[in-house]
């Protein structure tokens, strides 16, 4: 490419024809001067532009003129190591890197974006429910992690871990004696509130129950004709007198239940809600999800509801009654479900 200096060009013409100086060019006289390479300064700091075809000068300052002492060694080290113009292009690119390294962020958080759905497609995710579980807070925290609402009670006799449990407790509703009766808080022992939880989750899963009638929880009585305390005494028993489904189909022990001789699971079913109720008392019992399951196939007593229960080291279905399990039911005993 050709470049003409038009400054140096247009100075050596102006000087030939007057044998001046240029004007204001205090410098040492043009003749003989060299040309700068391209794009280099000369000692005024200017910088020849290729002005191409064009008639325009023009002219920039190389940002050289605070160095013209040195000589062009220095001032291309100067130029390296100072000007910082120079260095930009080198750290822009450095810098422009952590926002390029921010770019694919979006695409890193796509995983997460992706985790997040995970746990409302899958629903939530289960507390695991241990086999057994102290008395006190660490069965107070368990229920709380299991979404129990409760709260606990003060000093009720008989019951080791009083907690008062407002329903439905996972999922499953409880009302008294009626399908039509308005929930109402339940004291309990901590322990059997977490039986109910795990219940709860059968009864939802298995066999879309959602609505628990009960004949009462907590009730301080001996077993009758005996001293021994029922288990209801400790408010770790629960009489159950049916199931209802979410789509309203109800199982009725007292009207359902079809009494066989069988005394041990599986039991034998005559129709489809009947074996419901009867798979549910054995899931109750296989499960040891209670240690205790009496059914109307036990006495006529159990007529109208499961007996269940927590009785510690037990694990009994059927025909014979061990010690300490329920009492006869009576509609009129002076059964609690609060802690008033
Ligand atoms: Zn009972």
């Amino acid at each position: 490419m050709r470049r003409i200096s038009w400054c140096l060009l247009l100075a050596a013409w102006i000087s030939a024809c007057s044998g001046d100086e240029l004007p204001g060019h205090p410098g040492p006289p043009n003749e003989g001067h060299e040309l700068p390479p391209d794009g280099a300064a000369d000692e005024d700091g200017a910088v020849e532009i290729d002005a191409g075809d064009s008639d325009v000068l023009v002219v920039r300052d190389s940002g050289l003129r605070d160095v013209p002492a040195m000589d062009a060694r220095s001032a291309d080290a100067v130029a390296t190591d100072v000007v910082t113009p120079r260095d930009r292009p080198v750290d822009a690119p450095a810098e422009a890197g952590p926002s390029r390294m921010d770019v694919p962020r979006p695409a890193d958080a796509g995983p997460p974006r992706v985790d997040v759905p995970r746990p409302l497609d899958t629903g939530p995710i289960a507390v695991p429910i241990p086999a057994a579980v102290s008395p006190g807070a660490a069965c107070h925290a368990l229920i709380q992690r299991l979404g129990v609402r409760f709260s606990v009670a003060g000093a009720t006799r008989g019951v080791v871990d009083p907690v008062t449990v407002t329903p439905p407790i996972e999922g499953v509703h409880y009302r008294y004696a009626s399908w039509t009766a308005a929930e109402r808080p339940m004291l309990m022992d901590c322990r059997l509130a977490v039986a109910l939880v795990r219940m709860g989750r059968e009864l939802r899963g298995r066999w879309n129950i959602d609505d628990v009638q009960h004949l009462g929880v907590y009730n301080y009585r001996v077993i009758a004709g005996g001293t021994r305390l029922s288990q209801h005494a400790y408010a770790m028993a629960i009489d159950i007198a049916g199931f209802r489904s979410t789509s309203r189909t109800t199982y009725s022990v007292l009207s359902d239940f079809v009494e066989t001789s069988a005394s041990s699971c599986p039991l034998p079913a005559s129709n489809a809600v009947d074996r419901t109720l009867k798979e549910i008392a054995c899931w109750m019992y296989d499960s040891r999800t209670f240690n205790i399951v009496l059914t109307p196939n036990y006495n006529a007593l159990h007529r109208d509801h499961y007996h269940v229960d927590l009785t510690a080291g037990s694990h009994f279905v059927g025909a014979e009654l061990p010690e300490g399990v329920d009492p006869p039911h009576s509609p009129f005993y002076d059964f609690l479900i609060d802690d008033d």
